[in-house]
């Protein structure tokens, strides 16, 4: 392209929105073979009581290991999954495999799956939640839903009878990331959630003392209690964030600071001890 007709611009820019767009046609391409060639697995990070420790359950977390690339990080891939429409069999994957390999976790043990916008607006992923389910054994009120607020964003009465379906089978939802998207607090007394889980950025900021973080928690732990919900901070990473997150009353607590997403086996093997423990205590 000439000077003229850019003004040096499209010479400095063009190539690298082309790299750009180049890099996520053969990502998406890769990620069409991800799961016939088995490069999906999950990880399980730990949910624990805030007040005693103990472990309530674990959220699963997908990671795809690409051949070269080696393991991408699902913030980069589910989104690319989201636009080439490969949420709904990835979603699903990650719904089954979670089932079946939290089905024989000791005791009341629970498992959280993340679920895009995209499978709510599918009226067929009820009946996939229920063959989880009964191909597992997982009882349906150890798997918990999350989903983020964005689900109600657009056009929301097909996914809000979808989550009304789900709860009819006896399955938890919990509000992922609360507080980051759209916050319209109209479709917490329309939906019948377990759990608000607050975003990580409020736990940073009520650590460091700032005002409005703590109010916000404050606020919302108030909130959840009167709707007979309980909270859980996401990405506690220090003792601080614990004591502040649990002097603000959140029920449940998450993060680096009491484990980081672990490989399956490592999980069952900290349920079956946790379990343990507490059939001493
Ligand atoms: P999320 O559902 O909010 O999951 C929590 C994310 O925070 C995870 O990142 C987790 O590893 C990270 N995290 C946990 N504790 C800490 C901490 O103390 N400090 C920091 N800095 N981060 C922490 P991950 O695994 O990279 O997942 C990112 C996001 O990708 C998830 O956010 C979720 O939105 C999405 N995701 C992951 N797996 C799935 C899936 O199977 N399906 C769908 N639809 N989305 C998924
Ligand atoms: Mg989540
Ligand atoms: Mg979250
Ligand atoms: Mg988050």
């Amino acid at each position: 392209r000439s000077k003229d007709a850019g003004g040096g611009k499209f010479t400095s820019y063009e190539p690298q929105l082309h790299v750009a767009a180049e890099e996520r046609r053969l990502l998406e391409q890769a990620l069409r073979k991800a799961l016939s060639n088995d490069e999906l697995h999950l990880n399980y990070q730990p949910v624990v009581n805030a007040d005693t420790g103990h472990l309530t359950g674990f959220e699963a977390l997908v990671r795809w290991t690409h051949p070269e690339l080696g393991v991408i990080s699902p913030a980069k891939f589910i989104p690319l999954a989201e636009d080439a429409r490969l949420i709904a069999p990835i979603g699903e994957w990650v719904l089954r495999t979670a089932c079946a390999e939290a089905a024989g976790w000791p005791g009341e043990t629970r498992v959280a799956v993340n679920v895009s916008p995209e499978q709510l607006h599918n009226p067929g992923f009820v009946s996939i939640v229920a063959s989880a389910l009964a191909n597992s054994g997982l009882p349906a009120h150890r798997l918990e839903l999350e989903v983020t607020e964005s689900v109600f964003m657009r056009d929301d009465t097909g996914a809000v009878k979808v989550l009304e379906r789900i709860l009819g089978l006896g399955v938890r939802l919990s509000l992922d990331d609360f507080g980051t998207g759209y916050s319209s607090l109209g479709y917490l007394s329309r939906t019948r959630f377990s759990t608000i889980k607050i975003d990580r950025s409020f736990v940073i900021g009520a650590a460091k003392g700032v005002a409005e973080p703590i109010a916000i928690i404050r606020a919302v732990v108030v909130l959840a209690q009167s709707l007979g919900m309980t909270t859980t901070a996401e990405g506690v990473e220090t003792a601080d964030q614990h004591r502040m997150v649990q002097d603000l009353g959140c029920t449940k607590v998450q993060g680096y600071y009491f484990s980081r997403p672990l490989p399956v086996a490592e999980a069952r093997a900290l349920a079956h001890r946790e379990g343990r423990e507490r059939a001493v205590a």
